[in-house]
Order: structure tokens, then sequence, then C-alpha cells
């Protein structure tokens, strides 16, 4: 599984449909200083279903939709795709390309699809889960995360290891039949 794909319209400072293709021999993003490469990631962990704004480099939702610039009117909607290669199937999902998208609304309303069709966020923290691609697996390694992973308490050290075992999920799964 891989990224293939990202593209945008009115996320941050994206006002202008964006696709940036991962082809393979990509290893970097570069650009001076505002230019919005940390956008770009921050796209990433938006579309696979970060929910704390503050994260995101913001205080509430709606910063992440385009809010306008000196030549520019402020828009309505954030509207993000990832594309992943899924020839692996390692996405336990019948498809060999799997588009996970995400919008937002000015009004507060948001909407999820997997592969076009309307979703819950539930169903791709689900397909995600222990892919080691997720809002807060693995593959993403933030500014800060090293010091964090180092300092942390054990069981929260833990839970990385559990994450790339694959053993998160049956954890989750045994939790919530507990709980019914
Ligand atoms: P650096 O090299 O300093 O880390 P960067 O390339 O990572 O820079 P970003 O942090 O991705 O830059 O982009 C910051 C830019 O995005 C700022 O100019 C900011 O004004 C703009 N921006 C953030 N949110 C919005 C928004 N909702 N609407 C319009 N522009 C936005
Ligand atoms: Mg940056």
């Amino acid at each position: 599984m891989f990224l293939k794909k990202l593209e945008t319209v009115g996320f941050k400072s994206f006002a202008e449909r964006v696709s940036v293709d991962f082809v393979p021999g990509v290893t970097a993003v570069v650009g001076p200083n505002g230019s919005g490469k940390s956008n770009i990631t921050d796209a990433i962990r938006w579309v696979l279903g970060e929910q704390s704004a503050k994260s995101l480099r913001g205080s509430k939702m709606e910063d992440v939709i385009f809010s306008g610039s000196d030549t520019r009117k402020g828009l309505n909607v954030a509207d993000v795709t990832l594309v992943l290669d899924n020839q692996d199937h390692q996405l336990p999902i019948d498809y060999d390309e799997v588009a996970v998208t995400r919008r937002v609304y000015r009004s507060g309303e948001s909407e999820y699809l997997l592969n076009k069709q309307s979703c819950r966020l539930k169903d791709i923290t689900d397909l995600f889960m222990d892919s080691g691609l997720g809002k807060e697996a693995f593959s993403i390694i933030s500014q800060g995360k090293v010091e964090e992973i180092l300092s942390s308490k054990s069981e929260e050290r833990r839970s990385i290891f559990e994450e790339a075992a694959g053993v998160l999920k049956y954890k989750k799964r045994k939790l919530n039949a507990q709980k019914k």
C-alpha cells in the first residue's frame, strides 16, 4: 500500500484545486517558508480523521478552510482526497485503489467518503487501523514526536508497538465487545 495522490481544493492555503502526485522517487517537498509544505501533511492527517484543530495548527476546525488572501475571497468548503494504491490489499477492502475524501463546510457540516461513497469517520479509522497509516500512526512522525515517544510512559509507548505489530484492532474490538 502506498500514497499515490493528494487532491485538494479549499484546504488552508490551497484556494485553487491542487493535485500532488507521489510518483516513485518523490521523497521530499521543498519550498520557501510559508509556501504550504506543512499544509500538505496537515491535509493528509486531516483526511485520515484528525479531529484536533490545535494539532492542525488552528483554533477551530473552520480554520482549515481557505480564509482568503489579498487577491482572493475566502471559500466555504475545504475538500481533500487521498488516493492510495492498494494492489497488495494491505487495506482490508476489495479495491486496488482506495480514495478517501473529507469535506467540511463553513456551516459546520462535514462528510467523509470512501471511493466516492458516503461513509462514517469510524469506517475510515477502522480501515486504517493497524495499517501503519492513520492520523497518529507510525508512518507520520511529526515535529517533536521522537522526543515525545522517548519521554512517554511505557504504556503509551507500548501502543506504538501494538499498532506496528497489528494487534491494536483486536484490542479495540475486545474493549468494544466488553462494553456491550
Ligand atoms: P515553513 O517552511 O515555515 O515550515 P511551510 O511551507 O510549512 O513553511 P505552511 O505552514 O504549510 O508553510 O503554510 C503556512 C501558510 O498557510 C501561511 O501563509 C498561512 O497564512 C497559510 N494558511 C493557513 N491556513 C490558512 C487558511 N485557512 N486560509 C488561507 N491561508 C492559510
Ligand atoms: Mg512547515
